[in-house]
């Protein structure tokens, strides 16, 4: 066994210190940004701020709503690829919006991709592999397949919170990795398992190592309030990922419940006993829940939050000279509290 006494960093454990800046007002910051992909050279530009592939919150709605503003979503991966032809169709942006895979062969996602080509003419670029444990040796066999199989296709994996994670989805052909265990609002990993690492530390830690490879890191996982997104991307990430700063908007599609003379709307953990229930039919004997399920006021249409997510950040970068999200690293120190 080993430990370490260094200790380790949640996005409340530190603030970012403000310097001299150049810019005047938020109306002089850029948000929109360059990502290069190193593995298949694919070139991105936008905000790089991605929905979770929660149920209620990477929806098609949710989509359609955060393309407008160049946002990213890691769509839901129990849509099927007649559902992807018709919203394309309608016109969701492949650019923005991913597909989500976990542990498919090369041969079914090679079936979904080369059928969406077929019916809307366009193209996917970027997938995102998901599952809450990214160190098994089969997901990394799942990433080295699918990259040989496709050298020019944007792939976004994880989770993991280590080096040696990224090193293994990095090595694998991984593009981007996807940092976050047990830190996710509605996840029950830590309690169940013992398992974790404090968000911020890892994606520090994660970061360092997936800089050798020209990637990038996904912060997944604990963000609460606007201030915690300019702290992920302080401490190195290239994305960030928002599962319950998203929630409860109209675009989740999820029905408003009636409770105590308010509208709520439901959030809950993929990894859930009601998301289990619902996409496997039960939680098989071998397993456990490791989400819960919540209630969170009714927040309307997403956009306003976007809007106040955007001004947090336009904000953040005047206060560190920051003209756009990628000097934010570089202008950043930190404050332990
Ligand atoms: P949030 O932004 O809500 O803090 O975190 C969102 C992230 O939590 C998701 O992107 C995903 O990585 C993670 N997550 C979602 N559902 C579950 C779950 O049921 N269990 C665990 N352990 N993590 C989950």
């Amino acid at each position: 066994m080993f430990y370490s006494k260094e200790k380790k960093l949640n996005f409340n454990d530190v603030l970012i210190i403000p310097k001299s800046s150049q810019l005047n007002s938020r109306k002089d910051v850029i948000l929109d940004t360059n990502i290069s992909f190193p593995n298949s050279s694919v070139e991105w530009f936008g905000v790089p701020i991605m929905a979770s592939n929660m149920d209620n919150v990477g929806t098609f709605e949710m989509g359609l709503a955060l393309q407008k503003f160049h946002i990213t979503n890691a769509v839901s991966k129990f849509y099927d690829k007649k559902a992807w032809v018709k919203y394309i169709n309608k016109g969701l942006d492949p650019e923005y919006n991913y597909i989500t895979f976990g542990l498919e062969k090369v041969s079914e996602i090679d079936e979904i991709i080369s059928f969406i080509y077929q019916k809307t003419n366009k193209a996917i670029k970027t997938v995102v592999f998901d599952i809450p444990n990214g160190y098994i040796d089969k997901f990394s066999k799942t990433i080295s397949d699918t990259r040989k199989h496709f050298p020019n296709l944007g792939i976004i994996a994880g989770n993991v919170v280590t080096p040696e994670g990224v090193k293994l989805l990095m090595d694998s052909g991984a593009d981007g990795v996807k940092v976050g265990i047990g830190s996710g609002g509605v996840c029950d990993t830590t309690e169940t398992t013992g398992i974790g690492y404090p968000q911020l530390s890892a994606v520090i830690e994660c970061s360092e190592e997936v800089k050798k490879y020209n990637g990038f890191v996904v912060s997944d996982g604990g963000v609460k309030i606007t201030g915690d997104i300019s702290k992920a991307f302080a401490a190195g990430a290239g994305f960030v990922m928002l599962g319950s700063l998203l929630a409860a908007h109209k675009e989740s599609m999820a029905p408003i419940i009636r409770k105590d003379n308010k509208n709520y709307r439901e959030l809950y953990g993929m990894s859930s006993t009601k998301a289990m229930t619902k996409h496997y039919g039960g939680v098989a004997d071998y397993r456990t829940s490791e989400g819960k399920s919540i209630l969170v006021e009714d927040r309307g249409p997403v956009k306003n939050t976007v809007n106040e997510i955007l001004g947090a950040l336009r904000s953040t970068c005047t206060y560190i000279n920051a003209k756009n999200i990628g000097k934010i690293y570089e202008n950043s120190n930190f404050i332990i509290l």
